[in-house]
């Protein structure tokens, strides 16, 4: 799986990519991340990226043709590339949708936006639209990091137990089960005694139950629907 970011700040992805599941994926040749300097792409002499809005109004905008040449670039190099638009009005993410994220090959084009915006017209270069959550980010380079993170995830041989997935929070219909480990008593707090017991079809059942009354507590908007 590729993964192509255009960016402003390419080196904010330093340490994500060098660390952690990430950084083991790429070692294995699971995943690539190939950043494309916006600043390359722009303008004369200063290497212009932005400009005032036409109409008037706050802030600077991203000017189309560095984008349009960033994108051609990546697509040259890797024909194929599903183009994400990284943006507070696009679809929020969700388990469902990084799903079909990481069904598209060879990879993804994620544009991290920056300033007030982008330029309308960019929209016209892109599949898809995306949130990361209804909040509002300086920039699109967290979110670019977000996506390759849940997506790397379910690139075959990048989680050690792939079991672990299927169980896990938002994979199926429910929130995961609560997770107990070492001291069997915490501050007074001791673990259920369920799943000291070693009856496995106990822990089984005792699992569903609390994954069920969970989503129920704590997300009640997703109970009945087959996924998260
Ligand atoms: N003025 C824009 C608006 O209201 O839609 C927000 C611009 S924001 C300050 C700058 C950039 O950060 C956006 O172009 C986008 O790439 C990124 N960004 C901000 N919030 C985001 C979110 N929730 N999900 C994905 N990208 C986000």
């Amino acid at each position: 799986m590729e993964f192509h970011v255009v960016t402003l700040f390419p080196d904010l992805f330093d340490s994500p990519l060098s660390c952690g599941l990430i950084g083991r994926a790429i070692k294995a040749g699971l995943i690539s991340v190939v950043l494309h300097s916006l600043r390359n792409y722009g303008l004369g002499r200063y290497r212009q990226v932005d400009d005032t809005p036409y109409g008037g109004g706050h802030g600077m905008v991203m000017r189309p043709e560095p984008i349009a040449a960033a994108f051609d670039a990546a697509l040259e190099r890797r024909p194929g590339l599903w183009r994400i638009i990284l943006t507070p009005q696009g679809e929020v993410l969700n388990q469902a949708k990084v799903e079909r994220l990481a069904q598209h090959k060879p990879g993804l084009l994620l544009l991290a936006g920056r300033y007030e915006g982008i330029d309308e017209r960019v929209r016209t270069m892109a599949d898809q639209e995306l949130s990361i959550g209804d909040y509002v980010l300086a920039g699109g380079e967290l979110a670019a990091l977000v996506i390759i993170e849940a997506v790397t995830r379910l690139v075959p041989g990048a989680v050690g137990n792939p079991e672990s997935l299927k169980e896990e929070s938002l994979s199926g219909p429910t929130l995961e089960y609560p997770q107990y480990t070492k001291p069997r008593e915490f501050r007074g707090q001791r673990v259920p005694d369920v799943l000291l017991g070693g009856d496995h079809q106990k822990i089984r059942a005792w699992r569903d139950e609390q994954a069920r009354k969970r989503t129920a507590q704590r997300r009640p908007d997703l109970v009945g629907k087959d996924k998260a």
